[in-house]
């Protein structure tokens, strides 16, 4: 039997919510769209350490597809999240379908403009459109104390904070470092898209991104020579195509010319048919992890 319980709809989330709520307890909401790995795990475990009760989205958002995206191909694998979730303990899994989060007549939609035009929004018109909607139904519907979020989709993370700034969204976002494979490929659901020889050469990404934190180290402040390096060691594996690569003010996601206190390198890639996307936070002396 699992520990956790699935609510279908908004009723039954209020209704435990509410419950929760009676005895006390404080409330964290991981989003995500399924197809759980050890880095929406992070998230779980974060969420515990921060709140009484945890409550994981499941829901596969149509509006952040664009329509040549892999909305139909997503991996959907319930079953296995939820053994995932009980085992992470996780109190309640929202399980909703896409008429429950859009019903009809629903005209809804939140845009954060300034931060989405840019790196990812270049590539996904609309995507981060769809992400700041869902996230402000989801808000609405469970009104966490704590919503949690991986740092691996380092722009989705911007935009939200920001969403939830000007809105007055009496939620605190929380942020988690990015999970990787012990060959250093950030964990993504579309990991397993890849196939062999593509998997092994996605490394360069990560190597891409540490050699430019290694050069920031060394003393290096100059962007176009720091992104430079890191597209070398990507561009020596000819099955990754980059679509980007960035140094940008991790607040303003605007590009930056020199190193400052902090640099958002941030990078997405196609492998095969695959897009991957990855990112390294740098400071002063090279990487630097921040909540
Ligand atoms: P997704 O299911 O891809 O929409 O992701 C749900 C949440 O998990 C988002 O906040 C992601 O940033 C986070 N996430 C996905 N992959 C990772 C990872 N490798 N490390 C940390 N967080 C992650």
């Amino acid at each position: 039997m699992s520990g956790v319980v699935v609510l279908k709809t908004a009723e039954a989330v209020e209704r435990t919510v509410a419950s929760w709520r009676s005895r006390g307890h404080s409330i964290s909401l991981v989003p995500t769209m399924g197809a759980l790995h050890e880095g929406h795990l992070s998230l779980v475990s974060i969420a515990r350490k921060r709140s009484k009760r945890v409550i994981v989205s499941i829901f596969v958002n149509p509006a952040q597809f664009g329509p040549d995206e892999d909305f139909s191909e997503y991996p959907r694998t319930f079953e296995e999240d939820r053994e995932k979730l009980s085992r992470a303990g996780a109190h309640a899994i929202f399980l909703p379908d896409e008429h429950m989060i859009y019903p009809m007549g629903f005209s809804t939609s939140v845009l954060v403009s300034g931060l989405t035009e840019s790196l990812c929004g270049r590539f996904r018109p609309g995507h981060f459109n769809g992400v700041t909607t869902v996230c402000a139904v989801l808000f609405g519907i469970v009104r966490p104390d704590i919503a949690v979020f991986g740092r691996k989709d380092a722009q989705q993370l911007t935009v939200i904070r920001r969403m939830v700034r000007d809105l007055h969204m009496r939620v605190q976002v929380v942020s988690g470092p990015v999970v990787r494979e012990p060959d250093g490929l950030a964990m993504s659901s579309r990991n397993r898209y890849l196939r062999t020889e593509e998997r092994r050469q996605s490394t360069a990404l990560y190597r891409g991104l540490c050699k430019a934190a290694e050069l920031v180290s060394d003393g290096e402040r100059n962007a176009d020579r720091i992104v430079g390096r890191a597209m070398e060691i990507i561009d020596s594996s000819p099955l990754v195509m980059v679509q980007y690569i960035e140094l940008v003010d991790p607040f303003s996601l605007k590009p930056l010319l020199r190193m400052k206190r902090k640099g958002l390198l941030a990078v997405a890639a196609s492998v095969g048919e695959t897009r991957l996307i990855d990112n390294i936070m740098l400071g002063p002396e090279g990487a630097i992890e921040e909540e």
